[in-house]
């Protein structure tokens, strides 16, 4: 429990050095470095078992695998998402020349709320993307009846929800497709990557496609590709830190507990618990403080002890400069407003040891005895 050495609010995981030295050393007799290459296509087909689809295609990184999956799937229009995100979803649908329309969030979860969609479909209508925000399972039945009731597709930002169930069903066979991150700073990383997950096997092809500047097997170029292949180097982290993955969740799973034990029953602290038909991945720690809790002064608090928390997700994705500066917000989302406004991501990794969780606990727990003291 040093007090000197910064705690961030996450720490990549890493596989031993020896074994990802021993996973790339072939490459140098082979010389494949990328293009779908070996290492590539082993972590395909493991991401599929591990994963539970058929259907899997990887990306440079996961902002990208979105931006390719709107085109490829050739979506127009409007399409309904939520604000209460990581800003490259909403970023994915206006880089694609598309328009969000913002439907508010849920408040015990924080993922889109259905009984607020159909009140947003228009004709213009065409999809809706929704967010397994902080890992938490979007309630895709009903998403999907509104879908399949207004002929829409179904998207789901998937990048925090790696190896997620619910009732024993992936997630990533939710919906048409679902986009995972493989960011150094994701529960499950390839230092930079993604994936798309989908269900029609015939996409396969336009997907490899759009990646590889829409090179297609006859090779001629059918589609307006870009450039978004995984390399072999990252395709390698990826199958050293599958095999690693579970034990890291478990990690995860025991830090979370401590956490939620220190909280329980305060009043001011909302924590996020999975359902019990939910298999969590506890990618993030977001807590809820309101009461005598204020967000902004927990932050500050654990500053001050050299803990660094993160204001996720602050500002809202429709609340940012620039999209103040474009655009004029009329659908109003206040759940959003407010989880944005009080919600804080505190440490959350593997290797955060117990002592520091209950050290971090601590200090959240005498912010708010300090402020009623100030008061
Ligand atoms: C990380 C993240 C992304 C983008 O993924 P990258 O792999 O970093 O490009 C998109 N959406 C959400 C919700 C994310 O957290």
């Amino acid at each position: 429990m040093t007090k000197d050495k910064p705690i961030l609010v996450t720490q990549s995981s890493l596989p031993p050095f020896e074994e990802y030295c021993k996973e790339i050393a072939g490459i140098w007799e082979t010389r494949h470095l990328t293009n779908m290459g070996p290492k590539h296509n082993e972590l395909e087909v493991g991401l599929g078992k591990y994963l539970g689809v058929d259907n899997v295609t990887l990306y440079t990184n996961g902002h990208l695998a979105l931006e390719n999956m709107l085109e490829a799937y050739g979506v127009t229009g409007e399409i309904i998402t939520t604000p209460f995100t990581f800003v490259s979803t909403t970023n994915a649908i206006l880089r694609s020349g598309l328009m969000p329309v913002f439907c508010d969030v849920k408040e015990d979860d924080y993922t889109i709320n259905p009984e607020k969609i159909e009140d947003l479909i228009t004709d213009r209508t065409s999809a809706i993307l929704a967010v397994h925000v902080y890992g938490n399972v979007c309630d895709d039945d009903v998403v999907s009846k509104i879908a399949k009731k207004h002929n829409l597709k179904v998207f789901y930002d998937a990048a925090h929800a790696f190896g997620v169930r619910k009732n024993g069903v992936s997630v990533a066979t939710y919906g048409d497709c679902s986009m995972f991150s493989f960011h150094a700073t994701k529960v499950f990383n390839t230092v930079e990557g993604g994936a798309l997950c989908y269900k029609d096997g015939a996409m396969k092809p336009v997907l490899d496609s759009y990646k590889n500047f829409g090179l297609d097997a006859s090779k001629d170029y059918s589609v307006m590709g870009g450039n978004a292949k995984m390399s072999e180097f990252h395709a390698a982290m990826g199958i050293c830190n599958l095999r690693h993955l579970d034990g890291e969740i478990l990690k995860r799973k025991r830090v979370f507990g401590i956490y939620a034990s220190a909280f329980d029953g305060v009043e001011g602290i909302k924590v996020c618990v999975p359902p019990a038909d939910v298999e969590h991945n506890y990618a993030y720690m977001p807590v809820l403080f309101t009461g005598a809790f204020n967000r902004d002064d927990v932050f500050d608090a654990l500053a001050k002890e050299n803990v660094f928390a993160r204001k996720y997700f602050y500002p809202l994705t429709n609340r940012t400069t620039w999209f103040r500066k474009n655009f004029v917000t009329t659908q109003p989302t206040p759940v959003a407003e407010f989880v944005s406004d009080n919600v804080l991501c505190l440490p959350m990794y593997a290797g955060l040891s117990d002592g520091d969780a209950e050290r971090i606990a601590d200090i959240v727990l005498k912010s708010a005895k300090h402020r009623r003291e100030v008061l």
